[in-house]
């Protein structure tokens, strides 16, 4: 071959890379069509919690599974048929009511990232997660500080917390080492502690302080005694309070306690077992209920 020909194979080599770059981009531009407002859809999904934020770049993301594959019954009325990408997944801790949907997740779209605590557990549920995860060949990424993904002009998810590092550890109780998100739309803030005890709560408190006002709390762990805590409350501020809960469920959340201790600040209080999906819209100044 001479050098000319050399020259003209690179030159086509390169077009055709050059091409192939051009149509991914489109195809990203087209999967990720904008939309007019971000929502975020607290998904009934029976006891558990599952939540789906959709922003207005398009992206879609996944902050828990809930116990089984319902959640794929709930992903597709929230998402249309040809949106089978979830941009970014969160496992906040590997505890069933969390995780137990997300191998059918994984196996139904397309995942770009999986964020994951990193803590071990001997559980067949964790097991199957873990499976799932290498089959679909899903890029993991551990929590162990703080990370921030930026979504697009003024989108924002802050992943604030483990800010410990619990990969590979088999802990007494993974509630402990639950991934705490805040997702900001603008001036409309929504915050997710998983199953996040009080002791976190109060880490978080000293770490963050007014970081963690609010517009949206998401009551820790499906409102039981252990989390939403007065100095918690004190210092996230929030304007109504989501609960994700099954109906009549055998752990007795939300408990009367948590309840009494929201009224007396006069918060809103919306619940999966009595509304169903809870849709917000924000405009980025504004948030409503549809
Ligand atoms: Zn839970």
């Amino acid at each position: 071959m001479t050098i000319k020909r050399f020259k003209q194979l690179i030159g086509i080599v390169i077009g055709a890379a050059l091409m192939l770059a051009v149509l991914v981009a489109v195809l990203f531009v087209s999967v990720h069509a904008r939309r007019f407002e971000t929502e975020v859809i607290f998904l009934d999904i029976g006891q558990g919690s599952a939540t789906l934020i959709k922003t207005r770049y398009g992206q879609n993301i996944l902050i828990d599974g809930g116990p089984d594959n319902r959640i794929l019954d709930r992903l597709g009325r929230n998402l249309s048929f040809f949106d089978r990408t979830i941009d970014i997944v969160i496992a906040s801790h590997p505890d069933a009511d969390h995780i137990g949907g997300l191998p059918s997740v994984l196996e139904r779209y397309h995942v770009t990232l999986f964020l994951d605590p990193g803590v071990v557990h001997s559980s067949t549920v964790y097991a199957a997660l873990q499976e799932a995860l290498s089959r679909q060949n899903v890029p993991v990424r551990y929590v162990s500080s703080r990370q921030t993904y930026e979504l697009g002009k003024a989108e924002v998810l802050d992943v604030l917390y483990p800010d410990i590092d619990f990969v590979g550890k088999d802990i007494e109780d993974n509630n402990e080492a639950s991934i705490v998100v805040k997702f900001s739309d603008g001036d409309i803030d929504f915050m997710i502690t998983g199953d996040a005890p009080q002791d976190v709560e109060e880490h978080l408190v000293s770490v963050y302080g007014s970081l963690l006002d609010v517009e949206v709390l998401e009551a820790g762990h499906h409102g039981s005694d252990t989390s939403t805590s007065d100095p918690f409350l004190d210092a996230t501020t929030p304007e109504v309070v989501i609960i994700s809960v099954g109906a009549n469920n055998r752990y007795g959340h939300p408990t009367p306690r948590i309840i009494n201790r929201l009224k007396r600040r006069a918060i809103p209080i919306l619940r999966t077992d009595e509304m169903g999906d809870i849709r917000l819209w924000s405009d980025g100044e504004f948030v409503e209920l549809r």
